[in-house]
């Protein structure tokens, strides 16, 4: 039996609607699980930690198949248990004490209820690209700022480029104010953009899932930057080379606001 009366119906039947609205139908049937106040923090670290594992696994391979060193950006290093342990025990350390009470907070002041349509597919697609444009140009003035003032970068930033070459559980190895920055960045966009929460759970896992590729020292034929043209994209070099030389491509994603305050510097130096 339908939940819905005529007038929905036509709604929900818009083409770009129909692809997702399954996909949402499907996500509202455990409407009490993504209303949980749980949810936030248990997704966030979820996907965090689903996004690093084939590069950990990876790395685990990469001694018995050599193959995989021809994509390794720097063949030579692999993480070792004390590097990848402080990392992963910062993170479940972040979210359990600082992450999981914020969004019980935030949970608490909107338990909104999930509406019944699903975002149209273009409304997705255009909120998740504006979002991490957004997010990039907000990161990239929070980064600028966090290496110009030295008292800024040893209190909140230095911990980050702890791991001069990265891996991928070293992304979120950071202080607990870089950690809420990119969080209240997120927010902020969402909430301005007044995206459906299916959009929210999408960009969620993009910008994780970019964040980690960038940090992952793997760079495949499929990695983003190849997919995105004329170099508009950074990658996991470009994000490399900021780890390494600290004075250059601070924007996490996109190559525009370095190149337009010439701090940007070319992963194979043109
Ligand atoms: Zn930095
Ligand atoms: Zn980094």
């Amino acid at each position: 039996m339908s939940n819905y009366n005529a007038s929905e119906f036509q709604v929900l039947c818009s083409p770009g609607r129909l692809f997702l609205q399954p996909l949402w139908d499907s996500l509202r049937a455990r409407e009490a699980l993504l209303l949980s106040p749980f949810f936030p923090a248990a997704f966030s670290i979820c996907t965090y930690l689903g996004c690093c594992l084939p590069f950990v696994l990876l790395d685990v391979l990469c001694p018995w198949v050599p193959a995989l060193r021809r994509h390794k950006i720097h063949p030579d290093f692999a993480p070792s248990a004390r590097q990848l342990l402080p990392c992963l025990a910062q993170t479940l350390y972040q979210h359990a004490v600082f992450v999981f009470p914020v969004t019980l907070l935030h949970w608490a002041r909107s338990p909104a209820p999930l509406p019944p349509e699903a975002p149209g597919l273009l409304e997705l697609v255009r909120h998740v690209g504006c979002c991490l444009l957004l997010f990039d140009a907000e990161f990239f003035a929070w980064h600028v700022l966090h290496h110009r003032v030295p008292w800024l970068y040893r209190t909140f930033h230095k911990v980050h480029h702890q791991n001069v070459a990265s891996f991928a559980l070293a992304t979120q190895y950071m202080s607990v104010w870089e950690l809420f920055s990119l969080g209240f960045f997120h927010l902020l966009n969402v909430t301005l953009l007044e995206c459906h929460p299916l959009t929210v759970l999408v960009f969620n896992v993009i910008n994780i899932w970019l964040s980690v590729e960038d940090h992952s020292g793997y760079d495949f034929p499929w990695s983003t930057h190849r997919l995105v043209p004329f170099g508009c994209y950074g990658g996991v070099e470009h994000h490399d080379l900021h780890h390494s030389q600290f004075n250059c491509n601070f924007a996490p994603y996109f190559t525009h606001w370095d190149k337009l305050l010439g701090t940007f510097r070319s992963a194979h130096g043109k």
